[in-house]
């Protein structure tokens, strides 16, 4: 029995060695006979069969047992219905040819073990076999041959089954996983090679092997582009000395040659050649012994990329140019609020802030910095904190500001927000714009005065104190509250300016506008000129009562004054003053009626013999008072 084993180990070196070379063959078949390598695999499976059966160990007389089943399974397997057909076809023929007793059991047996090999295969479909497929395929096989030695007649009439069973399925499922396995790891050195060979050759690098002399050994198909060659094969044995100028070349052999001798890589140093900026390695290569033999290149076009380095940098250095040369300042704060750049005039136009403003200093610290100086005047300095927190958030929105500065200059910030979240800051000098602006603002404001006083007391004026007696009446009307109106005219005034002379008289004018208002001292108590020697005193929320009391009061001062008068008959100036007050309805519907029964008791006053005071109500226009 052990010699049938022994026979059985030869018949498998046989096979094995039948399908590896077949393995290693199919490669080179499959780059040259694109299509026919399943032709190939079929005849090579035949042939190993057939050799497989010339190794065989004759059981009994015209019944062989060997392994011409494994290369026909593996014919099913890997090569599918044509391999199978061919390889079962020559195995058939030849075992016909033999003869003997079991050749038809023996024929039987290679077509159903060559279509349980095909069997996998369609099983498998599209996708590629893998170590596990060729176990199972291998177990298959095995179990199918004992089935056939126990039921095939001739077989099992010399009781194969018994006999020579076991070795015989199991070296025969042991040749289907030895040779499947040969053919999967060639196969996968196969794939692993091309991807390499495809990596190499399709680099959008310019890759190359040279020998220990410089010379390339392989290229790449950049390579074969930049030189203008068609293949491979044109470069190979070329050197730089066929490619480029003596100097150029002489330069290349030497730094690789330093490469070789010295074992140390070259990586990334910058070549110019042919107007082109080249990143280049080179890294050498060695043999098992670790002796030298050569280098392998890398070399990389980064002309674009320098062009596009140097244009950014250009336009950098424009733009910073164009920033300082600009009289505004200029800053940007990145999303955080960083200070990621700015010009000189940013830095000056806060004269106590700018040393905090640097580049990389966040937005409170630059706060921080203008509270301690106290530079700005447009903010109160004590909730600190939540005032910088405040424009801290602020500043990534777009707004514009007025601020003052301490020294009373005033700086326009107008701050806008990129797409990217920066915030673009530009701050611009306007003190003389704001002053300007101030100026004008005043000068309008006294120009208002002067439209609303009477030149020569210094009061109210006419104008003004319409307006006022519309607003007041209005006003009392609303809240229905008494408005009385004292309308004061001086005694014998005419004879006093004949008497005395006109620039006395508007003395004695003056004297008497201040008498009236240091009568009427309510803040909203207006005293005004009515025209000529003629005044008026509006009262608001006052009634005929106070409103004479404040005409007695006028005239005690007056008389106080002690104006001589030679030709009044008091000896002195006085006034007649007549009051009018009023509320409500009266108001509201006909507020003029107030001057006119002020008029009117004035004139009753001038009737009734002149200094003094008379009092009309207009709720009850016909009833005349008289005070004083
Ligand atoms: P009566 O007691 O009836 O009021 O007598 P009167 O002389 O005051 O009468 P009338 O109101 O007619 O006199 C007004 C005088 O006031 C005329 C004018 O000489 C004088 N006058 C008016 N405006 C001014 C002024 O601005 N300055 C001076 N000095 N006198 C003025
Ligand atoms: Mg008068
Ligand atoms: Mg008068």
């Amino acid at each position: 029995m052990n010699g049938i084993w022994g026979q059985f180990v030869g018949n498998l070196a046989f096979v094995s060695l039948a399908m590896s070379v077949w393995a290693q063959l199919s490669i080179w078949l499959r780059r040259r006979f694109v299509g026919h390598e399943k032709i190939l695999f079929g005849l090579t499976a035949g042939v190993a069969s057939i050799g497989s059966i010339l190794l065989a160990v004759e059981f009994s007389p015209g019944i062989h047992m060997d392994l011409r089943f494994a290369p026909l399974a593996l014919a099913g397997m890997f090569g599918g219905p044509m391999a199978a057909a061919l390889g079962a076809s020559l195995a058939i023929i030849y075992r016909v040819a033999l003869g003997g007793v079991a050749a038809s059991d023996g024929v039987v047996a290679i077509i159903l073990v060559t279509a349980m090999g095909l069997g996998v295969n369609l099983l498998l479909k599209k996708s590629s076999p893998r170590l596990p497929h060729v176990v199972v395929l291998g177990a298959a096989v095995g179990s199918l041959l004992l089935v056939l030695m126990a039921v095939l007649p001739t077989l099992s009439k010399v009781h194969a089954l018994a006999a020579m069973g076991l070795p015989m399925a199991a070296m025969n499922c042991a040749a289907i996983i030895v040779c499947g396995f040969i053919v999967l790891t060639t196969q996968h050195l196969e794939l692993e090679r091309r991807m390499l060979e495809t990596a190499f050759s399709q680099s959008p690098d310019y890759l190359y092997v040279k020998d220990r002399d410089s010379r390339f050994v392989t290229v790449n198909e950049n390579m074969i582009r930049l030189y203008r060659f068609k293949t491979t094969a044109e470069m190979v044995g070329l050197s730089d000395f066929d490619l480029h100028p003596p100097r150029l070349a002489e330069e290349l052999y030497h730094r690789e040659q330093e490469v070789m001798r010295t074992g140390v890589p070259l990586i990334d140093s910058l070549e110019h050649i042919e107007g082109r900026d080249l990143l280049a390695s080179k890294v050498p290569l060695r043999d098992n012994e670790g002796r030298v033999i050569g280098l392998a290149g890398v070399t990389r076009d980064i002309t674009e990329r320098t062009a596009l380095e140097r244009e950014v940098r250009e336009s950098k250095n424009l733009l910073s140019h164009a920033m300082s040369g600009m009289s505004d300042g200029f800053a940007m704060f990145d999303r955080q609020g960083y200070l990621i750049f700015c010009n000189e005039q940013y830095r000056s136009a806060f004269p106590l802030s700018g040393s905090a403003r640097v580049v990389g200093a966040h937005i409170s610290d630059i706060l921080r910095r203008v509270v301690e100086t106290r530079e700005r005047l447009d903010f109160s300095y004590d909730a600190v904190d939540d005032w910088i927190d405040e424009l801290s958030v602020t500043l990534h929105r777009n707004k514009d500001e007025e601020v003052q500065l301490q020294n009373g200059d005033w700086r326009s910030i107008k701050t806008r927000l990129a797409t990217d979240g920066t915030a673009m800051v530009v701050v611009s000098d306007i003190t003389v714009m704001k002053q300007a602006e101030i100026a004008l603002r005043l000068s309008a404001e006294q120009l208002k005065n002067l439209a609303e006083t009477d030149g020569l007391t210094g009061i109210v004026n006419r104008r003004a104190f319409d307006e006022a007696f519309v607003r007041e009446a209005a006003r009392c009307a609303r809240s229905d509250t008494p408005l009385s109106l004292l309308m004061i005219d001086i005694d014998r005034f005419k004879a006093y300016n004949d008497t005395y002379g006109h620039p006395v008289g508007d003395q004695c004018l003056r004297l008497v506008s201040k008498c009236l208002l240091n009568s009427a001292q309510r803040s909203a108590d207006i005293v005004a000129r009515y025209g000529g020697e003629e005044f008026v005193v509006l009262l608001p929320e006052t009634d005929e009562k106070a409103a004479a009391i404040v005409a007695q009061k006028f005239a005690r001062l007056l008389d106080e004054e002690e104006i001589v008068h030679s030709q009044s008959e008091f000896g002195r100036v006085t006034a007649s003053i007549g009051i009018a007050s009023a509320t409500g309805h009266v108001l509201q519907a006909e507020p003029s009626r107030l001057l006119l029964e002020a008029d009117a008791a004035l004139y009753q006053a001038k009737m009734l013999g002149r200094n003094r005071v008379l009092v009309r109500t207009l709720a009850d226009a016909a009833g005349v008072k008289m005070a004083g």
